[in-house]
């Protein structure tokens, strides 16, 4: 595999044992169970998740110290949680000295940068203890979702249970087991026009990553990047937080993986394209001209 799907140690298939994580995760309940293993193993002291905010579906970074606030921000929400932006405050006013972190793969690249060029976060980067970064093709502002979920989907935000964007869809869940498929030529036009220059699907400068992505339903496709990942995974599965299977042994597989990681890549490569040639004349759309 080439380097769309980033550096790695290794690559799994993988689900949590824990039922009650499970329950309401939006995959296998990775990032859930790394958090929580990490939490009790005293890896970690709290973590920033994207928790549930004042509006449906609207995230809210808070920072975690309790299985139980891990939990209640399981599954994923559509929309930007700023979780960075908690980066600071965790160490300051909540006193964390080892933090954990989820992600989308440009929150990741915020992580590292923080790490490496600590201008006004002197002596965080050194509290990062484990960022878990998700695979991300896409996100929404939250005005796209209302109007996803509202106009395109007629469900009522506050009567939806899950969301999911799987098998070239947008699928949302309603709390009385309805169900609506969008097409994703519907849902194209509302994504943040910042996510079309993004060269990084499977956050490659997370610790671990992980999204459904290549694995079967209810499974998720685990990266294993760093030293920090690699020895947090071993204990984790020491532990017996995990149940895995090979990668080579799972439809679709890596093979999916590396192909979306190449069409965002290669897709978005041409937008950065254009823009870089806006105002130079080449490519220059001006009806006026
Ligand atoms: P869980 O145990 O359910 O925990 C999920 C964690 O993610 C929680 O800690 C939660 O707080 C956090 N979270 C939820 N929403 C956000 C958010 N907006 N920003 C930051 N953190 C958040 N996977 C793919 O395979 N392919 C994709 O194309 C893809 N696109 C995605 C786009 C977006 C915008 C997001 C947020 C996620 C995307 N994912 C994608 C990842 C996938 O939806 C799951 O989040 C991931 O598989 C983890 O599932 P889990 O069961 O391990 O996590
Ligand atoms: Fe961030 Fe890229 Fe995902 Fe947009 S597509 S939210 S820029 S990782």
């Amino acid at each position: 595999m080439g380097a769309e799907l980033g550096k790695y140690k290794s690559c799994v298939s993988a689900r949590s044992t824990d039922k009650e994580i499970l329950k309401g995760a939006q995959d296998g309940g990775i990032v859930t169970s790394l958090f929580a293993y990490a939490l009790e193993a005293g890896i970690i002291d709290g973590a920033i998740v994207a928790g549930k905010g004042d509006l449906p579906w609207k995230p809210e970074p808070v920072v975690a110290t309790t299985r139980a606030e891990l939990l209640a921000a399981r599954g994923t929400r559509y929309n930007i949680s700023p979780n960075m932006s908690l980066i600071k405050e965790v160490t300051r006013s909540y006193g964390l000295d080892k933090v954990g972190i989820v992600g989308t793969p440009c929150q990741m690249q915020a992580v590292r940068k923080a790490q490496l060029y600590p201008f006004g976060l002197r002596e965080v980067g050194d509290k990062i203890a484990l960022a878990v970064g998700i695979f991300c093709m896409e996100n929404f502002p939250y005005q796209s979702v209302l109007q996803l979920v509202e106009d395109h989907a007629a469900m009522k935000m506050e009567s939806v249970k899950k969301m999911e964007i799987g098998k070239g869809k947008f699928w949302v869940f309603g709390e009385r087991g309805q169900v609506v498929q969008l097409p994703l030529k519907v849902t194209h036009k509302y994504e943040q026009p910042g996510c079309h220059v993004c060269l990084d699907y499977v956050a490659n400068m997370a610790d671990i990553s992980t999204g459904s992505v290549g694995s079967p339903d209810g499974w998720s496709t685990i990266f294993v990047r760093s030293k920090i990942g690699d020895s947090v995974w071993a204990k984790a599965m020491a532990a017996g937080c995990f149940e895995t299977k090979p990668m080579e042994t799972v439809k679709p597989g890596l093979e999916l993986v590396t192909k979306l990681a190449n069409e965002k890549i290669s897709k978005n490569r041409k937008t950065l394209e254009e823009r870089a040639s806006f105002g130079t004349g080449k490519g220059l759309r001006n009806p006026y001209l």
